[in-house]
């Protein structure tokens, strides 16, 4: 049972940069205000995530290790409309059956902080320990229990990059947060909370800002805003495409189809385009509970949804930039 678990987790986690990703979710579902990223060795040795959010109280910290029902979704008919961003209940436990991971954490109300950790899934119990607030998660030596996992492993850099663009892409989504990012004893990344133009700057680089201009589009309930470049300078080999839907980063053929053919009708080639858009709309029109990776969606009303993406990005790149 124990091993299928791993066997299982390892699928879920399905290199570093996954657990990161989850680790981030976590930190913002708490209502942190600042985050600290910390890597070792691409993060195959160490991931750190320090956060100064609500934290979690004593009596759920082995809970939170454990496989379980999340308490993030009430109802069933919450599944339609999940404002967090994690929802499966199970991340911390994948991560900890297949790595030496502790939480360390003071719940806003808790007179001090507690600490609990796991190795291999294998649980120990709980001890005060010393935390002003919000939560530290540690997570070490990932797949250590599952060899043939460990042996999908890229290269350090190539791990490393991934985990950089799981920050990036959440960096991108919640400019009022502040982040940080070390790896192996550097800080590459400091980005105090602001302005959601500032925060593109800093994350995809000064070429992009001045290059792309800023929309903001509504019709019929939908709304994209975000900043979108006509593809003039010569981009570097990473493609700075990022699509939102509700805050959450995505990757749709659907909005894609409709991006591509927006910048082919202005510009007649849609090579390198570069974009941040974020689209809003009812999350009920919206189910984003389709894969476990939780990067696809699918639109109630796909066709409307790609007629508006297409018209309001048309229209700004049509519009000539003053
Ligand atoms: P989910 O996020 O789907 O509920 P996870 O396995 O990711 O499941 O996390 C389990 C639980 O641990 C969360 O529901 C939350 O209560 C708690 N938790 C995890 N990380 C944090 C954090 N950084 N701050 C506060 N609570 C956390
Ligand atoms: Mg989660």
């Amino acid at each position: 049972d124990q091993l299928i678990s791993q066997i299982a987790a390892g699928e879920v986690v399905e290199r570093p940069a996954s657990a990161l990703k989850e680790l981030l979710e976590n930190s913002l579902d708490a209502g942190s205000s600042d985050i600290a990223v910390t890597l070792g060795q691409g993060g195959v040795k160490l991931l750190r995530v320090t956060d100064d959010g609500n934290g979690i109280p004593h009596g759920d910290l082995t809970l939170a290790l454990t496989r379980h029902a999340t308490s993030k979704i009430a109802s069933l008919d919450d599944l339609e409309s999940v404002a967090s961003l994690g929802f499966r209940g199970e991340a911390l436990a994948s991560i900890a059956s297949i790595s030496r991971t502790s939480i360390t954490s003071r719940h806003a109300e808790a007179s001090h902080a507690w600490r609990i950790a796991a190795d291999g899934g294998l649980l120990g119990d709980a001890a005060p320990a010393a935390l002003d607030r919000g939560t530290i998660v540690e997570v070490q030596d990932i797949y250590f229990n599952t060899p043939a996992r460990r042996k999908f492993l890229k290269t350090e850099q190539t791990e490393f990059g991934h985990c950089e663009e799981a920050f990036r892409r959440i960096a991108l989504s919640r400019p009022d947060v502040g982040f940080m990012l070390q790896h192996n004893g550097r800080a590459l990344m400091r980005l105090a909370p602001g302005e959601a133009k500032r925060r593109f700057t800093e994350v995809l680089g000064p070429d992009f800002s001045a290059e792309a201009f800023e929309l903001d589009e509504s019709a019929g309930g939908l709304r994209l805003w975000g900043m979108a470049a006509k593809p003039t300078f010569s981009r570097s080999a990473r493609d700075t495409q990022y699509v939102y839907v509700n805050g959450r980063f995505v990757r749709d053929k659907l909005i894609s189809h409709a991006i591509r053919q927006a910048y082919q009708d202005v510009l007649h080639h849609d090579r390198h385009p570069a974009f941040a858009l974020f689209l809003e709309l009812d999350p009920t029109l919206v189910d984003v509970n389709v894969h476990p990776s939780k990067t696809e969606v699918r639109f109630r009303e796909g066709q409307a949804v790609h007629r508006f993406i297409f018209h309001a990005l048309h229209k700004a790149l049509a519009t000539p930039v003053g």
